[in-house]
């Protein structure tokens, strides 16, 4: 029976994918390894605090004592704990490598101290830089442009010389734009959903030409359960969604679905480093792994948008303040008295 080690699990990424594998038979114990910065909230795991088969560790991945006494205690680690948003990366740069690059070397440093399984180290397209044309493969040569690629980039490296060096079964997976419930309203779908239901203005940088390719959570969740469990240690794999958008056309489906329109768009000079378009080729998951996105496009981001509105008490907070706690009422107090949160 695995017992998977789950760092990062209070955020987006990671809450979806500890709900899904705590249904797996075969797994007898997940741990949650959370820092619950601004990004994190422990409410996003919701009622899998019910699960008896889970436990939630406050703190933080560079802490070597604390990871050294979880990760022997588990067969599988899939690391999500990294800082993820590009924006925030131009001005907090060295918590950026500090989490992404020292928090991944400690934990693969443990996971070859201890003899862990398997360990997915979760990654992003934008390791690949800009494309003009064409797709990325596994193979492409890696070059990021801004300091959170930069900071993905040298943690996959370093994730992967563990396997080099020391025989760690590192496994690299890197997927394109998330989009789903639960994300921080800081990331671009959210934000411009949150913005139009209160009737605001959302701005477009430069033209709204860039294109990303844009996959839902729970896809990407299921391509990384298959590389956790059939994964060959030492390789990467691309997880691609069927759906590339330019930002004018992402926006165009946004006003759609919250009853906008063009008024509420205003356009504002470009990000810094602001890449024009990523693309991936994902064969190798597909024919390697079987790996199928299952959503379409429209049907998952209908339903996104379904939840956002839904559930204000989820986002409000964080548009006032990005470091809020989120109101705790919606959550049964069963849930929360079944919460084991472990200082
Ligand atoms: P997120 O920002 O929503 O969640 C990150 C989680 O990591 C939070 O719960 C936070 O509290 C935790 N964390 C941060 N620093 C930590 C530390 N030092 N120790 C322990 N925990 C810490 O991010 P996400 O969007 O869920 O992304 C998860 C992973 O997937 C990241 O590695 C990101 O680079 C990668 N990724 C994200 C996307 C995307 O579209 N969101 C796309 C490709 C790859």
């Amino acid at each position: 029976m695995e017992k998977v080690l789950v760092t990062g699990g209070a955020g987006f990424i990671g809450s979806h994918f500890v709900k899904r594998i705590l249904r797996a038979d075969d797994v007898a114990k997940v741990t949650v390894l959370d820092a619950l910065t601004y990004a994190g909230h422990a409410e996003n795991l919701g009622k899998a605090f019910l699960s008896p088969k889970l436990r939630f560790v406050h703190g933080n991945i560079i802490d070597v004592k604390l990871v050294d006494d979880l990760v022997q205690q588990h067969t599988a680690i899939v690391h999500f704990a990294a800082e993820s948003h590009v924006d925030r990366s131009f001005f907090a740069a060295s918590t950026f490598l500090s989490t992404n690059v020292l928090g991944t070397q400690t934990l693969a440093d443990a996971a070859m101290r201890y003899g862990i399984k398997r360990f997915v180290h979760v990654s992003t397209d934008e390791v690949y830089g800009p494309l003009a044309e064409g797709a990325a493969t596994e193979e492409a040569p890696v070059r990021p442009t801004v300091p959170y690629a930069a900071s993905k980039a040298a943690s996959d490296f370093v994730a992967l010389s563990y396997f080099h060096t020391y025989d760690v079964p590192v496994c690299v997976t890197r997927s394109s734009n998330n989009y789903g419930p639960y994300q921080h309203p800081e990331k671009i779908i959210p934000l411009f959903v949150t913005r139009l239901f209160q009737g605001d203005n959302v701005a477009i940088h430069g033209q709204g030409q860039h294109v990303r390719n844009w996959l839902h959570v729970e896809d990407n969740c299921a391509g990384i359960e298959l590389v956790l469990r059939g994964g060959v240690p030492g390789e990467v794999y691309n997880i691609g969604g069927g759906t590339d958008l330019t930002t004018v056309e992402l926006t165009g489906n946004l006003l759609r679905m919250c009853g906008a329109d063009w008024d509420s768009v205003v356009y504002v000079s470009d990000r810094r480093s602001n890449d024009i378009r990523y693309s991936m080729n994902w064969d190798k998951i597909a024919t390697q792994l079987g790996y199928r996105p299952a959503r379409v496009f429209e049907d998952g981001l209908a339903a996104a948008v379904e939840w956002y509105q839904r559930n204000p008490d989820r986002w409000a907070p964080l548009l006032r303040n990005p470091c809020a706690p989120i109101p705790r009422a919606e959550i049964a107090v069963a849930v929360e008295e079944a919460a084991r949160v472990v200082h």
